[in-house]
């Protein structure tokens, strides 16, 4: 039976549970599938875990493991790592600290009505729209440094490779052309509503979470316009607001955390 336990969530929030599950799925799943890793790989990670440990809104103790793991990973100067050495810091065996990454996944936005949908996919996207908008609120002085990193954690760890390989695609149309914190926020944003066409009706879509140009009218009333032809148009500016607005770290909720 694929059915779980409904946990009931707000439509409208961004759910912490569901930003600590991405971590661990990425840090202690997907990663494990990489005995060692050099190279490009290496340098994706270091990128992916530097931006993290920056920018990832989280509890202290979460926090500070990202901080600890983003350290240590800065102190590797070789060609290789080995998988379980970055497992050890993440797991932190010298248990001298309170850094700690809680173990196992809890979807709650990202639930799926059934186990196979939603979940690990859908907070990836949430995490890297949060880390955007976190770039933006902090005042990053670099506005691709953390469009960058996703790419490179995508192109070298996400699992699902046509995923990815569409990822890299749009990332080498149009990313290098992002010059401001705020159009590193829309280019995402614009980038994902273009997978959300490309998968409307597609076997993976959760039908109790259609694929949308996202945000709907009822979610952002002032986000969507009419242009004098009729067709529908956005209004950007509004959509930054919103944007920055839904993914800010002082909306996230923190139900059903570990
Ligand atoms: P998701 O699309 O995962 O969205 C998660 C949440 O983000 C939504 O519930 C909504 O609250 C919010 N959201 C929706 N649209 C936007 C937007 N435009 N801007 C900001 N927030 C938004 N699957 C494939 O089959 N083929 C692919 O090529 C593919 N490429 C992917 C590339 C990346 C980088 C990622 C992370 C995932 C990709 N996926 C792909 C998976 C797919 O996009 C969905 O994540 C998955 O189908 C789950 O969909 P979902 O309904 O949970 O919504």
């Amino acid at each position: 039976n694929s059915t779980v336990e409904w946990r009931p969530f707000n439509k409208t929030r961004v759910y912490m549970s569901d930003l600590e599950s991405a971590l661990h799925y990425s840090l202690r799943v997907e990663l494990s599938g990489h005995i060692s890793i050099s190279g490009d790989d290496l340098t994706a990670l270091k990128k992916y875990i530097h931006v993290l440990a920056k920018y990832f809104p989280g509890r202290p103790s979460v926090k500070s493991a990202l901080k600890t793991l983003d350290n240590w990973l800065q102190l590797q100067t070789g060609a290789e790592i080995r998988y379980s050495d970055f497992r050890d810091v993440l797991d932190n065996t010298v248990q001298t600290s309170d850094a700690v990454l809680p173990e196992g996944v809890q979807w709650v936005g990202c639930q799926g009505s059934q186990e196979r949908y939603r979940g690990y996919p859908c907070a990836v996207w949430t995490l890297f729209h949060v880390l955007t908008v976190q770039a933006k609120e902090t005042g990053s002085s670099d506005p691709q440094e953390v469009l960058q990193a996703m790419r490179g954690y995508v192109s070298s760890f996400f699992g699902c490779r046509p995923c990815a390989t569409h990822f890299e695609s749009m990332a080498q149309e149009s990313m290098d052309h992002v010059t401001s914190l705020s159009s590193a926020v829309l280019w995402l944003w614009i980038r994902h509503n273009r997978v959300n066409n490309r998968l409307a009706g597609d076997l993976s879509e959760d039908p109790h979470f259609p694929k949308i140009q996202w945000p709907s009218p009822e979610l952002c009333p002032s986000c969507h316009g009419v242009k004098r032809t009729g067709e529908h148009q956005w209004n950007q500016e509004e959509v930054q607001i919103f944007l920055q607005n839904y993914f800010s770290s002082a909306r996230i909720l923190t139900d059903y955390l570990q």
